[in-house]
């Protein structure tokens, strides 16, 4: 019998932030989420499942052992040689006591959640802090320091065999997942973002294919500034379905980034709440068709932190575990969390504000989407049904 159970993993640890208060990357986010969905009566102490340990080799398979040692000395307070080298005491990740541990358990959290669908334990799985996908082999980037999904997809691959779709949905390039498995053709990697012509990490382009067994095995849909609801999602439906299904996987893995929603200060792609919906719907809706709806999913970017990506994710979590959620929020949930994060938390899940896009703009990014969504399909099928 196929299981139907859909988890959350969670662990206290999660809840502290890698890089201090000041960072733009809001640990609280999950938090904050899994409060929201409590007080909805949407998430119940069962659906909660904990973290276990990894052991190194998965580690190093993933990360640089030189890597590894530096953040493990960065996070401890020692003096690390050549910390910029790798990617540590920059701007975008800081140095922080007690970095590593954060950053070692949101990697064993996505690989547990991994590990709950492999066993058959739970068909979906949600871990609310993962999604780093900048992090790369020997480098920290864009607020990553752990790739806690090459970890997963690792985990799902090499030790169980399985055949890994990755979608990532984050506003951004997963370039650190994509580089990942490059050369991989049990892995397919698929990133819907706004083009790197215009946005970190400025990667991501549509002739990045992956290369030797894994070539054709990696999908990118650059997208312009401003693309809106019906543009992404037509883009999307002309490419993604096909990819992920000619693929045959065995389980998917999505990154589910809320920072391609309009409010969001740091990109400039132009999704409502509504749209964010549509696309989380739609990747669980392939999941069904192609590998009997086994998936994890992860949280990602999003930095319009306290009305947008509670709401996301919530929605998220309502979609994978067939919840319906109130329109209203909780009061409940509202005053504690207001007073302690010291800001004003939404009403209602709905967005009764719409973004104000100009409508040249955003038929022009539509059209576009859709124009390299085609394209890529019509380069990449070919290669897609040689593996046949
Ligand atoms: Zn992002």
């Amino acid at each position: 019998m196929t299981q139907t159970r859909t988890l959350l993993v969670d662990d206290p640890i999660l809840a502290r932030s890698p890089f201090g208060p000041s960072h733009p990357f809001r640990a609280e986010r999950g938090a904050l989420t899994r409060a929201l969905l409590e007080d909805c009566g949407a998430l119940r102490d069962d659906d909660v499942a904990g973290v276990d340990e990894i052991d190194e080799r998965l580690l190093t398979a993933v990360h640089d052992p030189a890597y590894l040692d530096a953040l493990v000395r960065a996070g401890r307070g020692k003096p690390v040689d050549d910390a910029r080298y790798y990617g540590l005491g920059t701007g975008d990740c800081p140095i922080v006591p007690g970095m590593h541990e954060v950053a070692l358990r949101v990697g064993e959290a996505t690989v547990s959640a991994a590990e709950l669908v492999a066993n058959g334990s739970a068909r979906r799985v949600l871990h609310l802090t993962g999604g780093l996908h900048h992090a790369h082999r020997s480098r920290a980037s864009g607020f990553c320091l752990i790739n806690d999904l090459a970890l997963a997809i690792e985990h799902l691959t090499r030790r169980r065999g399985l055949r890994v779709a990755y979608v990532d949905v984050d506003a951004h390039h997963g370039d650190g997942v994509q580089a990942a498995f490059w050369e991989r053709e049990d892995v397919l990697t698929v990133s819907v973002h706004q083009s790197g012509r215009t946005l970190f990490p400025g990667s991501g382009f549509e002739d990045e294919i992956g290369e030797g067994a894994g070539r054709g095995y990696c999908v990118n849909l650059p997208l312009d500034p401003f693309t809106d609801d019906a543009g992404y999602l037509a883009a999307f439906d002309a490419l993604v379905p096909a990819a992920v299904a000619s693929f045959r996987p065995d389980v998917l893995v999505l990154q589910a980034g809320a920072d391609a929603h309009w409010r969001d200060p740091l990109t400039q792609l132009g999704l409502s709440g509504d749209g964010l919906e549509a696309v989380f719907a739609r990747v669980i809706a392939i999941a069904e068709r192609c590998c009997d709806g086994r998936m994890i999913a992860t949280g990602g970017g999003g930095y319009d932190a306290w009305r947008t990506v509670p709401r996301a994710w919530a929605r998220l979590w309502g979609r994978l575990a067939e919840r319906e959620l109130p329109d209203v929020l909780p009061e409940s949930w509202r005053r504690t969390w207001g007073e302690r994060l010291g800001v004003r938390l939404p009403t209602h899940l709905s967005e009764a504000t719409l973004p104000d896009l100009d409508s040249l703009t955003t038929e022009r990014a539509a059209s576009h989407a859709l124009a390299i969504a085609r394209r890529v399909a019509t380069r990449a099928s070919p290669l897609w049904r040689a593996s046949d």
